[in-house]
């Protein structure tokens, strides 16, 4: 199959940016798809898909995925039998302002590149759920297993993404094609998405202003460096469910920090002391999060690598050297 292209969608993304360049790292084709929405700086997914254009065996198609009778024509027409769909509707707290977003890219969106895939005859589709699934939880001894309930979620983002995992497996027992459905957990890292804490954090920091830690800082969260994920993304795909399959896999870190703990180590990335401003937690937060990797690792030894203190620097880094405004 390494001669047939793997359709990325979501490719200006963050993780789908790192996804598409990895595979071409190994010397594959590939064809990104991204309707390059508003949700954060434009600028910012621009000069990621330029990255990827400027590489060899790269091409970008500028498509809404609900579109699908072009997505279908699209997916035929490239001869593709592999595809990672990572396009959503991505954010917690957006999802309560905005539910309609949710219902296109992430609804619409995941149904549609089924269809598409059924109609082309695709052998694996590797898409992204999320750790939000699990909803409100303690932390337990050994993390949130794929095999624990996730009928209650508690934001709009999160009962979208527990529906792409459902119509996905309805769509493996009715036709056949393989699935694996990732729940990543609170990704981070260069070219990260500026909506997210860690970045969010670093922008007021740099500016002197006072940060905002929800939840009164008691959050935990299982950060997990963008390498690690792409190296679980790339190892399930390379490990499909056999005919009929669908399978869901958590990819994380195993190690839960505490929001103010992952605050101090962004600091000492800086060398900045943050001025904090408390305050309680929002809507459709829940307070923690923490991968079980277990099933990950038994499928092909799964093992993530970069601490927090490490993979923040390396964020820090690319901050610093990156160009904005
Ligand atoms: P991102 O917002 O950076 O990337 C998503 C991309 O999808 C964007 O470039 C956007 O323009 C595109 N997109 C949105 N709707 C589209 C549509 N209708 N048609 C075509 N393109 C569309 O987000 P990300 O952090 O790279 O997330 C990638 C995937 O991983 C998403 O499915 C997200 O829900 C999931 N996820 C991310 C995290 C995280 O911590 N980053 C955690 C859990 C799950």
């Amino acid at each position: 199959m390494m001669n047939t292209p793997v359709i990325v969608t979501g490719a200006a993304g963050f993780i789908g940016m790192h996804v598409a360049e990895r595979l071409l790292d190994r010397g594959e084709t590939v064809i990104g798809v991204d309707v390059f929405n508003a949700y954060y700086d434009p600028a910012l997914k621009d000069a990621r898909a330029a990255r990827l254009q400027g590489r060899d065996g790269f091409k970008m198609i500028r498509l809404d995925i609900a579109e699908h009778e072009a997505l279908a024509a699209l997916v035929k027409a490239s001869g593709a039998k592999r595809v990672v769909h990572l396009a959503a509707q991505a954010g917690v707290r957006y999802s309560i302002e905005n539910p309609f977003a949710y219902e296109r890219s992430n609804l619409a969106g995941h149904l549609s590149v089924l269809e598409a895939c059924r109609h082309a005859g695709v052998e694996h589709l590797v898409y992204a759920s999320s750790s939000s699934v699990y909803g409100d939880r303690p932390l337990n001894g050994d993390g949130f297993r794929e095999s624990d309930p996730a009928e209650s979620p508690v934001s709009l983002y999160a009962a979208t993404k527990r529906s792409c995992e459902l119509l996905s497996q309805s769509y493996a027992k009715l036709y056949g094609f393989p699935q694996s459905g990732l729940r990543f957990f609170t990704v981070y890292g260069p070219w990260g998405r500026p909506d997210m804490a860690y970045f969010g954090f670093t922008e007021k920091m740099l500016k002197g202003e006072p940060i905002e830690v929800y939840g009164e800082g008691k959050m935990a969260r299982d950060f997990t460096y963008i390498d690690d994920i792409v190296d679980g993304v790339l190892g399930v795909l390379d490990n499909p469910p056999e005919t009929g399959g669908h399978e869901v896999y958590n990819i994380g870190d195993n190690d839960p920090v505490g929001l103010m703990d992952m605050i101090t180590t962004l600091e000492a990335a800086l060398g900045i002391e943050a001025k904090k401003t408390f305050l309680p937690m929002q809507p459709g937060d829940v307070p923690a999060t923490f991968a079980n990797i277990d099933k990950l690792r038994a499928l092909y030894g799964y093992q993530p690598k970069v601490k927090l203190a490490d993979g923040l620097a390396k964020f820090v880094d690319w901050r610093r050297g990156y160009a904005r405004d």
